[in-house]
């Protein structure tokens, strides 16, 4: 079986969480401070970086800085995944739902600028699969409507808008290192902010409220006195995590590179077959995380039904927000595009160095399953 995600898993990873226990120091300590040290030397720019347990830690963490709470209204895609959601919803504020732009599948600001009411906080958006969103039109809106936007770039780490790497421009930023990412640390993520005093907040924030100088731990020591001073989480990331991190930023231009081929080798296969929706874009200076295609809702499931038969593991990223239990009764805007795409949506196979052959072969299948439509 052909699998969905596939980690690029060799003998530094091995070697480096294997280092990393003989240090015997297993808490947050000196690879966590290099990890970070590695993030913000790819994304470059006068930003901050904090190393924290996930992306959805990460987003949480977020929304606090940006001082959304109760009575407040966050803008999110309902297209987006459920961690964007949960944040909301454990700060106290409210989720409106916006739907996506046909093309890329980013939020559409168009439509979040209808939802904009004097409770809007904070907008997040995202960047999807292979693709960012047009950043600049990310920055009028905020600034027009004096909104804090939180980036999840749980997807475009690695990648580039405009020939500024992610991470270097936002308001708030969060990168996602979880197992299936295409740079993992097991699980990981990072919040990118700009002043050092954002940076001071986050150390607090992700280490239980302690006013404890991060600066100790990354000598892999302990601070045994401190004062705490507002609530805080257990949100810091471990030395191991970071190890293996690192070892995987070192292959960053082996991952986009590889993983920008398969996409390339995808929609070479797939242009010009009508039957399938494609993502547009050579994807130049992208670190693709999902290579996704669109299809007729009538033949959706089938079509992963008989991939699977073939040995073809496939995915759907995501089921909508709002069509979940939690979140139906949630306020929400004109979501034509989202409602559409969730049945048409399927993420194929793409890993680091996937072998060219495979993708061929899935395209194959794809359009023999078509051509037997038409006979
Ligand atoms: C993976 C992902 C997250 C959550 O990241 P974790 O590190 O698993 O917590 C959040 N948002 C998006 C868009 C993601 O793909």
């Amino acid at each position: 079986m052909i699998p969905v995600f596939k980690p690029l898993i060799e003998a530094e990873e091995i070697n480096a969480s294997k280092e990393s226990l003989e240090m015997g120091w297993l808490g947050m300590g000196s690879y966590v401070s290099q990890f970070e040290e590695a993030v913000a030397k790819e994304i470059g720019g006068d930003r901050y970086v904090a190393a924290v347990s996930t992306a959805t830690a990460g987003l949480h963490l977020a929304l606090l800085l940006a001082e959304v709470g109760a009575g407040d209204e966050v803008i999110v895609a309902s297209f987006n995944c459920s961690a964007d959601f949960q944040v909301v919803s454990w700060v106290g504020a409210e989720l409106v739902f916006c739907d996506c732009i046909d093309d890329g599948l980013g939020i559409d600001l168009d439509k979040a600028q209808l939802l904009v009411t004097e409770k809007t906080k904070a907008v997040i958006v995202m960047d999807y699969a292979c693709g960012v969103m047009d950043h600049e039109k990310v920055r009028i809106f905020a600034e027009k409507n004096q909104v804090r936007i939180i980036h999840d770039a749980s997807h475009s780490f690695g990648s580039s808008y405009q020939g500024k790497k992610i991470g270097s421009f936002s308001d708030i930023t969060v990168f996602s290192f979880d197992p299936v990412k295409t740079v993992t640390c097991l699980d990981g993520g990072v919040v990118v902010v700009k002043s050092e005093a954002e940076l001071k907040r986050l150390h607090e924030l992700r280490l239980l409220g302690m006013q404890q100088p991060s600066t100790v731990m990354y000598k892999n020591q302990r601070a045994w006195t401190f004062d705490v001073a507002s609530v805080g989480f257990r949100y810091h990331m471990l030395n191991m995590h970071a190890a293996i991190g690192m070892a995987q930023i070192n292959k960053l231009d082996v991952i986009r590179d590889t993983r920008r081929l398969g996409c390339l080798e995808y929609s070479k296969q797939l242009a010009n077959f009508d039957a399938v929706k494609i993502p547009k874009g050579d994807f130049y200076g992208m670190n693709p995380f999902i290579y996704y295609i669109r299809v007729d809702s009538q033949y959706r499931d089938n079509l992963r039904e008989y991939l699977k038969e073939q040995g073809v593991d496939t995915g759907i990223h995501w089921l909508p927000g709002h069509t979940f239990t939690l979140w139906k009764q949630c306020k929400a805007g004109d979501l034509t595009v989202t409602s559409l795409l969730a049945k048409e949506l399927i993420t194929l196979p793409l890993h680091s160095k996937m072998a060219i052959n495979d993708i061929k072969f899935i395209c194959e299948k794809i359009r023999a399953f078509f051509g037997d439509k038409n006979d």
